[in-house]
């Protein structure tokens, strides 16, 4: 390290506040769809960071447009506007059905501005009766106390009390409980296309379809959560696309970025024009470095060719995953869409996705867990075909190993 300090796991535990706990190497360098750890071992990258990395490590085009707006212009603050946010806005709303953008660095943040333009807009429009969001149990918004509360999963809140008011939970997928939880005091439901922390759960498409007309029905706003779901991830540019169920709201972040922190919420004109002036901000949303790396990633990733790469590399890895159940037996059910792939344990491994996780560490591949039964892989886009085959060979030694153990 430039500061001479010798950099070791164990010291992680020393100076870091304990709510993470990383695995037991520390990788320093990554091209493609592989990284390599401090003692140069090498790993075939099956998890994107969680779904972030979607053009894999190092892009060359990544590092230029990095390295390039790096050496123009950092920082302006909102109180300029900027060249690459504008770019980047006008890109993705040519790209979406958007009208309008803001930035964020996150995608609780976000959340977190779609949440509040949500209250705003029904405030403005209808007054402040009408201010409850439905969520999905077991839904993931973010880690923001307001994201907390409205995602679906009671441990990220507890402790944390009291938490916003004004937002009901129903179970995801559930076209009854939703008609039942819909109603005039509703200003938002938001729910993920694809349930991902959850534990990689595609919406139905009827649930889809009747969560948009129950909001047309109630003047209530439709927010899709495509944080994991979006830039590219199912094959196509967001899932909505997919669906042919178009939000009111939109946000996105992960793979925007491709690691580089950006996150962004879209709407529509009608709807953005409750975001006035100084009704909402942030010092370094919409900043020229993020917005320039996003710009070339919305460049690349909306590549037709790059979109269509997207679902063959689907059907490799979950025919991959499948061959390995055959010989092991492991999973129930392997689902998901494009690259994003969830393996659903079976009854004798319940609770057990971290020991695979640690396992496929072990033998040299990246994996991910999606809750204690699913083991979740996000790859890069265009991880190559090669890379694929040796990630799921190594992931067959892993699953080999637990069961072994088990
Ligand atoms: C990761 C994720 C978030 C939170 O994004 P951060 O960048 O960690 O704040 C929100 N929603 C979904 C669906 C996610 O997967």
């Amino acid at each position: 390290m430039s500061d001479g300090l010798t950099v070791t796991r164990e010291m992680f535990d020393d100076v870091m506040v304990p709510n993470y706990a990383p695995g037991p190497v520390i990788p320093v360098r990554g091209q493609g769809s592989r990284v390599w750890d401090q003692q140069g071992r090498e790993y075939v990258d099956l998890a994107g960071g969680i779904a972030v990395t979607g053009l894999g490590h190092a892009h060359p085009e990544l590092v230029a447009a990095l390295t390039e707006q790096a050496g123009n212009l950092w920082h302006l603050s909102n109180v300029l506007a900027n060249e690459p946010a504008i770019r980047l806005a006008a890109k993705l709303v040519e790209l979406t059905f958007a009208d309008k953008v803001f930035f964020s660095n996150s995608g609780g943040e976000a959340n977190e501005a779609a949440f509040k333009l949500a209250r705003r807009y029904s405030w403005e429009h209808a007054g402040s009766h009408k201010h409850n969001i439905v969520a999905c149990s077991n839904s993931f918004h973010g880690r923001t106390l307001f994201t907390v509360s409205v995602g679906g999963q009671q441990k990220y809140r507890e402790g944390f009390e009291p938490v916003p008011g004004g937002i009901k939970h129903v179970p995801f997928n559930d076209i009854e409980a939703l008609e039942a939880a819909i109603d005039d005091s509703t200003c938002a439901f938001v729910v993920e296309p694809i349930q991902g922390e959850g534990g990689v759960t595609p919406a139905k498409q009827e649930y889809l379809e009747r969560a948009r007309e129950l909001c047309d029905q109630h003047q209530a706003l439709l927010i899709f959560d495509e944080v994991q779901s979006g830039v590219g991830r199912t094959g196509e540019l967001y899932a909505y696309v997919k669906y042919g169920v178009t939000p009111d709201i939109l946000t996105t972040a992960k793979a925007l970025g491709n690691g580089f922190p950006i996150g962004a919420m879209l709407t529509t004109d009608k709807v953005a024009k409750s975001l006035t002036v100084g009704t909402h901000g942030s010092t370094y949303g919409g900043n020229p470095l993020g917005c320039a790396v996003a710009l070339k990633v919305m460049d690349i990733i909306s590549q037709p060719q790059v979109l269509a790469g997207v679902q063959e590399r689907h059907d490799l890895m979950v025919s991959g995953l499948q061959a390995i159940n055959e010989k092991y037996d492991v999973f129930a059910d392997v689902r998901g869409m494009g690259l994003l792939i969830g393996s659903q344990l079976n009854d004798k491994f319940q609770g057990k996705a971290k020991d695979f996780m640690t396992a496929a560490l072990e033998e040299g591949v990246l994996a991910l867990v999606a809750g204690p039964n699913v083991v979740r892989m996000a790859p890069s886009l265009i991880i190559p075909v090669e890379d694929i085959k040796e990630g799921l060979a190594r992931f067959e030694r892993a699953v080999a190993k637990v069961v072994a153990s088990a």
